[in-house]
């Protein structure tokens, strides 16, 4: 039985995680829940429900009825004082950067971190890697399949990481120019909130998973690529030195990836759908268009130059995709808005942040940078209409 924590446990990974707990009751007891402000009336079920006795949110005040039994943590350290119980695993299902404060909290309680939460290795890779190399299983799809390839040889002998991208919702378009939000928020083939799919149509979440790939697994930039393959049943690729791929297939479902993270090192029994091999399957494999989708060059250079400018790139979409979800900027800007804070922070020459307040302030600066280049945008726009 392992006690496990789910941060984000109102969103779509939490909400996952706590349907493969409750598919495995003889492995798994949820001893903490934390949650945004959004579903407060679904976090007091899920306590209820899996009898949890703590739960957190980052909300001022508790807006559901506590359940009996039941204490709540409120306001911005809650998830991080959820993460550091004494649990086996703390499941950091939180969206943003604001997740990067709860990872490294789990971790220095002595917890083994199941990640999802992709901003905590792009805008902390350094301080999440210094405290947790061998304490950190990956829940994102990708990194999953990266990790369970990576057994099949040497760390010595791994060529190349080869990241799969559904290639988001315009995969199969040849101009982005006018494509509005309905379009952007309709992804071919997974189901999650508007931010990530966003950041799955300008592939700044592919982008982010490079990034990611490479703290996770301290391998070079230049040995990461990604690959166009629309039907994300093939999760990921190592390449090994011999010339052999390795890949991990199943039909897409984030409980694979979750499950295998809370199960580690044991495989979780019917966590997900196989594939079905009494029907025909073709799987397409094609490379990226780097003019039409520039974050995935952008995320190497950014990436190459460490020292802070990944947490530029991450701060400035976030920045750049809320702009574009409150109508403020039309598609493609969300790469310029990026690209160019990426450009005017880059001579700052930040050294690599210490620990979290060295992040607020990078993150402070590029919100700056890039909310005065929306609003400039935002004003060409007005004057030429
Ligand atoms: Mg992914």
């Amino acid at each position: 039985m392992r006690d496990i924590v789910i941060l984000g446990s109102t969103g779509s990974i939490g909400v996952q995680a706590l349907e493969v707990v409750a598919a495995n009751p003889e492995l798994f007891r949820v001893i903490g829940l934390s949650a945004g402000s959004a579903n407060h009336a679904l976090l007091a079920e899920q306590a209820k429900k899996f009898r949890v006795q703590l739960i957190g949110t980052s909300a001022s005040e508790f807006s559901a009825e506590t359940p009996e039994g039941v204490s709540v943590i409120c306001g911005p350290q809650a998830a991080s004082e959820i993460a550091s119980m004494s649990a086996e695993i703390v499941l950091n299902g939180i969206t943003g950067s604001i997740g990067l404060g709860p990872t490294l909290a789990a971790l220095a309680a002595g917890n083994i971190v199941a990640l999802a939460n992709k901003e905590s290795l792009v805008a902390g890779g350094d301080l999440v890697m210094k405290y947790g190399r061998d304490r950190i299983i990956p829940v994102d799809s990708e990194h999953s399949a990266i990790y369970q390839a990576l057994l099949s040889g040497k760390s010595t002998e791994v060529k190349k990481l080869i990241l799969t991208a559904s290639g988001g919702a315009f995969r199969d378009r040849k101009d982005l120019s006018n494509v509005t939000i309905e379009d952007a928020l309709a992804h071919p083939t997974w189901s999650m909130g508007p931010v990530v799919t966003i950041n799955s149509a300008t592939l700044v979440n592919k982008a982010l998973e490079i990034i990611e790939a490479h703290y996770l697994f301290d391998i070079p930039y230049s040995q990461i690529e990604a690959v166009i393959h629309p039907q994300s049943v093939v999760h990921s690729m190592v390449e090994f030195v011999d010339g052999s791929t390795i890949a991990q297939a199943s039909p897409p479902n984030m409980k694979g990836p979750i499950a295998y993270a809370l199960g580690y090192p044991n495989r979780i029994a019917r966590s997900t759908t196989p594939v079905d091999w009494s029907k025909s399957h073709t799987w397409e494999f094609r490379p990226i268009n780097s003019e039409l989708f520039p974050a995935i060059n952008l995320a190497h250079r950014v990436g190459e130059v460490g020292n802070g400018m990944p947490i530029v790139f991450n701060a400035a979409n976030e920045i750049a995709v809320h702009a574009f979800l409150s109508k403020k900027l039309d598609f493609t800007s969300i790469l310029r808005v990026v690209s160019k804070t990426v450009e005017i922070l880059e001579v700052r020459g930040y050294s690599a942040a210490r620990d979290l307040s060295d992040v607020s302030v990078i993150e402070h600066d590029t919100h700056q940078v890039a909310e005065q280049l929306v609003n400039q945008l935002v004003n060409e726009e007005e004057i030429s209409s």
